[in-house]
């Protein structure tokens, strides 16, 4: 939710006040009325008639207002802060010791994506439950909301309201593309209902609503419109949008800015996302991307949900080599293609994930509370040349390898030569994605003419020092940007 600041509670003189004062800062700003839309009916009208010199009027009352609008529920007090954010918590013990590098690093993301500029600070407000929430903060309600620059919520850190109130100083446009953009950019969240409302109308005049079908909605067609634009263009679009409840205002300034009718690119927006279960937003992940050379690096997180860009690009190549094993995924940026688990939980040596060639920006996930142990390496690479395939040592403390590339064409093969001092067994492991899954064969040297098929369905296969791994296509009805293969050394 994303509320009108000095809207969503009872008027009492004082919030009068700072009701006024909001009105008045944000016509000083050229923001204008439009902003206090979300609510009442006077909305429209004030959407009409808010003229310049009304606007300049309003600007006076700055003057006039006192300072000091803080939210006046009982707030909790400030635990922790930093150059951009005021963390506030009930108890010390509810603020998580990695809280505030997250936030920064979230609101580093999102700013770098959308090129924004402000330096305001970002006032978060953790409550310890929902009736707390609904009877102190300013949103007036159990939903979690975001005020301005204030945000109130029962969760640690919550993408949706921080979008929110990275975008405060931006503008404050209709629901659709308000909560379309809190929905559309993030890391950490789960996707949103397959459940869609195909009539943007509803979408525009509904507001607030807790149907998960128009934020869902909502969500495809601002991610959408960043995807097929840019972050920018969506940007400038935010900054003029009005706060409109009105579907024919919305329709005519969609298409006075765009030139395409609100009709056409919404219908195309939610026939989009090729997850089966949903779409995702995107997640900007561009901060402290995971590069070659970076040895013994160390990620703690307390916190369920955490990423990590990495430095793979379509003419590179790096090897992720995992401590230990834990809870991992690889996802690209924009989150078009499901999420691949690169580790098993269970497994207790060390697993290397070789990724090459990633057509997209891809990121690195970390659904659960723990920490990270890993190094990076430049080499090897996989060669389409066997007999110049690079050497990868499997020591005796490998217990995974998994090879992740775009698919291979039909009678393409690439191939990695393994230098080990034992003779090991592998066994076929591969994540449980549909048409993700490369073939993949185990042969003695680089003449080919002794070679063993790995499957899932095979008996371990038993490989020693100078033995090449030979990847291939697999046939699959299924489009896929990648194709894996994974094994597992018994
Ligand atoms: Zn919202």
């Amino acid at each position: 939710m994303h509320r009108a600041r000095g809207l969503s509670r009872s008027s009492t003189k004082r919030e009068t006040w700072c009701f006024l004062r909001a009105i008045a800062t944000d016509a000083f700003r050229g923001i204008g009325l439009r902003r206090i839309g979300s609510r009442r009916s006077i909305v429209s009208s004030v959407d009409v008639y808010c003229h310049d010199e009304m606007r300049f009027l309003l600007a006076l009352m700055i003057l006039a207002v006192p300072e000091g609008c803080s939210p006046s529920g009982n707030l909790p007090p400030l635990r922790t802060s930093s150059q951009h954010f005021r963390y506030y918590a009930r108890s010390e013990s509810a603020v998580q010791g990695d809280i505030i590098e997250r936030l920064e690093r979230s609101r580093a993301d999102v700013f770098a994506y959308l090129n924004l500029q402000s330096e305001a600070q970002i006032n978060y407000y953790l409550f310890d439950d929902q009736e707390d929430l609904a009877r102190n903060s300013e949103c007036g309600s159990t939903q979690d909301c975001a005020v301005g620059h204030d945000i109130f919520s029962v969760s640690p850190l919550l993408e949706h309201e921080l979008v929110h109130a990275y975008l405060a100083d931006v503008g404050f446009p209709a629901a659709p593309l308000r909560e379309g953009m809190a929905e559309a950019l993030g890391c950490n969240r789960t996707n949103l209902s397959t459940a869609i409302e195909n009539d943007w109308r509803r979408c525009v005049s509904e507001y607030p609503t807790s149907d998960v079908t128009i934020y869902a909605s909502d969500q495809r067609f601002a991610k959408n419109l960043i995807l097929q634009n840019s972050p920018g263009t969506v940007l400038r679009y935010y900054r003029i949008s009005s706060d409109t409840r009105l579907p024919n205002l919305f329709a005519k300034e969609f298409m006075s800015f765009w030139g395409l009718s609100i009709d056409d690119v919404w219908a195309k927006a939610l026939m989009t996302g090729v997850l089966e279960d949903g779409v995702s937003p995107i997640c900007p992940c561009s901060i402290g991307a995971l590069s070659p050379g970076m040895n013994d690096v160390v990620i703690p997180h307390v916190n369920a949900g955490d990423y990590r860009p990495i430095a793979v690009g379509p003419d590179s190549s790096a090897l992720f080599r995992f401590a230990k094993s834990t809870d991992v995924l690889l996802q690209d940026c924009a989150r078009e293609t499901p999420a691949v688990p690169l580790l098993d939980p269970q497994a207790m040596k060390t697993s290397l994930i070789l990724i090459q060639g990633l057509p997209t920006p891809h990121f690195l996930a970390f659904p659960s509370p723990g920490t990270e142990e890993l190094s990076v390496d430049a080499d090897p690479r996989l060669s389409a040349d066997c007999g110049e395939a690079a050497s990868l040592v499997i020591s005796s403390d490998i217990g995974r390898l998994m090879v992740i590339a775009p698919p291979l064409g039909v009678g393409a093969r690439q191939y990695l030569k393994l230098a080990s001092a034992t003779t090991r067994m592998i066994q076929r492991k591969d994540p449980a994605i549909a048409g993700i899954q490369g073939g993949l064969r185990a042969c003695t040297d680089c003449t080919l003419s002794s070679c063993t098929g790995v499957t899932a369905l095979q008996a371990p296969v038993p490989v020693s020092d100078g033995y090449v791994l030979e990847l291939s296509a697999m046939p699959s009805p299924l489009a896929s940007t990648l194709q894996a293969v994974s094994i597992e050394f018994l």
